[in-house]
């Protein structure tokens, strides 16, 4: 127990709360950690199954994401994340067509040119068109309000990106990116996608894939790291209620369990949804936690699909004129073995993003329209036994990143001193992504390093 160190409770143990807790305790605050849930990690967690280990939703990342990659070092797991040596994808499509869309060496944003010049699933003039908006995007400002009231595909169509050019090429990466219908996402979030992956450095967009499910690279490691650090991870400690008390005393952080912590401050990083009842009142300025609710919610579905035997050679593969998106080979990340698998089977995960149109279809149903899906993809396939079959949803996978939403998004410091706002939801000004989750953890945590927790430490040293 550190005495005379200064005490916050970081609320919520996903990556946003990890990065802040990790942070915190760093910079020698006592820091305890409450998770309502039996596990750290958050949105990004696996379960087992069968003797299976499935993650509830594949995520990837990209060689941008700097503070991601930080907090992976952090807990030891960068081995565990390889990044690719080049952005390399593979697109599929029904009928045996398919693209490679691989960087060369050239410096951003060069380095696509040749890839997308050959691009067979457009025409020769819509390719022509491609670098017009890539061009145009580099005078969008993210952070630039106008933007926010915009539709990336209103913006895309005026700068002569036919429908087909939409879904083919700009869908690829704004949908899974942002988690909407490509058309509908708001220009300033796909700005930082696009400027920063696209525009960028040539390796900016070389695509990480986790090598180990996502509770171990995650919230194992975290709690490992926390509790060498001395902090106090508590699990399934839900809080009901933050109540400051008079102005130097801290804050009450009260347990829906029963129960109380004192603190110095206080870290919210919870869901937009669970922020709002716990806020205290008058801690943002009148509206601000009403607004929230137009954050609303977008759902991610993950398919998951066991053949008895491969049916294709692929770590994973976009997808057009499709109802796959995304497919990624989980077998050997998942344990899956000859021996307990009873053959050399594959386990192919199917994800899809801004799935309202999926996310309260029954499994069966999604069975029909998706094992035929993946046999149009894979020619092997249509020979191969399915030997499960199984659907995950994440109702409230991310908010939805529409215009309007940046103007929602709460900046990390409040009207109370002490009490900071953290999670991928806030204003990090990227899309809510494990980036997002992280970069806000680490705001938090500087922002309480120089304001109460400076004087704390001091006047407790
Ligand atoms: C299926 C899916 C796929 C995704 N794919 C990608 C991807 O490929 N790449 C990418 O970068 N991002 C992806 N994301 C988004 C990414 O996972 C999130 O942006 C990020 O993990 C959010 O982290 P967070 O810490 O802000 O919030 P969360 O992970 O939601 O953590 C908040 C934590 O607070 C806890 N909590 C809530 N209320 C309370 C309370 N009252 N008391 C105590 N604890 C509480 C919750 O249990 C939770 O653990 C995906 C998300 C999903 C769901």
């Amino acid at each position: 127990m550190k005495t005379d160190a200064a005490r916050v409770v970081v609320i919520g143990g996903g990556l946003a709360g990890i990065t802040a807790a990790i942070a915190l305790a760093e910079s020698g605050a006592d820091v305890t950690l409450l998770e309502a849930r039996p596990r750290l990690g958050g949105a990004t967690c696996s379960f087992h199954r069968d003797g299976l280990i499935v993650d509830t939703g594949q995520h990837i990342f990209l060689g941008c994401c700097s503070a991601y990659r930080g907090l992976l070092d952090r807990l030891g797991m960068t081995e565990h994340a390889p990044l690719q040596d080049r952005f390399d994808v593979t697109v599929l499509a029904p009928g045996g067509r398919r693209a490679r869309l691989r960087r060369t060496a050239l410096p951003g944003p060069l380095h696509m040119l040749p890839a997308l010049g050959r691009y067979p699933f457009l025409s020769w003039a819509e390719r022509a068109k491609v670098p017009r908006p890539a061009l145009a995007m580099r005078r969008v400002d993210p952070a630039d309000p106008v933007a926010d009231t915009q539709r990336f595909g209103d913006w895309l169509a005026a700068r002569g990106q036919s429908a087909r050019a939409r879904r083919a090429l700009w869908d690829l990466f704004s949908v899974s990116a942002l988690n909407i219908a490509g058309d509908d996402a708001s220009l300033a979030l796909a700005a930082t996608v696009v400027k920063t992956g696209l525009l960028g450095k040539n390796n900016a967009a070389d695509i990480g894939v986790p090598a180990l499910p996502l509770g171990e690279l995650h919230g194992d490691a975290a709690a490992t790291v926390l509790a060498k650090l001395g902090a106090h991870v508590t699990l399934g400690a839900k809080v009901s209620a933050i109540e400051p008390g008079e102005p130097g005393d801290g804050f009450r952080v009260r347990l829906a369990q029963g129960g109380e912590i004192a603190a110095d401050a206080v870290v919210l990083a919870v869901p937009h949804e669970k922020a709002a009842p716990l806020i205290p009142p008058d801690t943002l300025p009148d509206g601000t936690v009403a607004g929230w609710a137009g954050l609303g919610a977008s759902p991610i579905v993950n398919v998951h699909v066991i053949y008895d035997r491969p049916v294709t050679g692929l770590k994973f593969a976009a997808a057009i004129d499709s109802p796959v998106q995304w497919v990624f080979d989980r077998t050997r990340i998942s344990g899956m073995t000859a021996a307990n698998h009873g053959g050399p089977g594959q386990y192919l995960a199917i994800s899809l993003s801004a799935a309202d149109e999926y996310a309260d279809v029954p499994a069966a149903r999604l069975r029909e329209q998706f094992v035929p899906a993946l046999a149009e993809l894979f020619p092997a396939a249509r020979d191969a036994q399915v030997t499960e079959f199984f659907v995950t949803r994440e109702r409230r996978a991310t908010f939805r990143q529409a215009p309007g939403s940046a103007a929602l998004r709460p900046k990390t410091a409040t009207r109370q001193p002490g009490l900071v706002l953290a999670g991928a939801w806030t204003d990090t000004g990227w899309p809510d992504t494990m980036e997002g989750a992280v970069r806000s953890g680490l705001t938090a945590a500087v922002e309480l390093r120089h304001t109460v927790l400076t004087s704390t430490i001091g006047v407790r040293q």
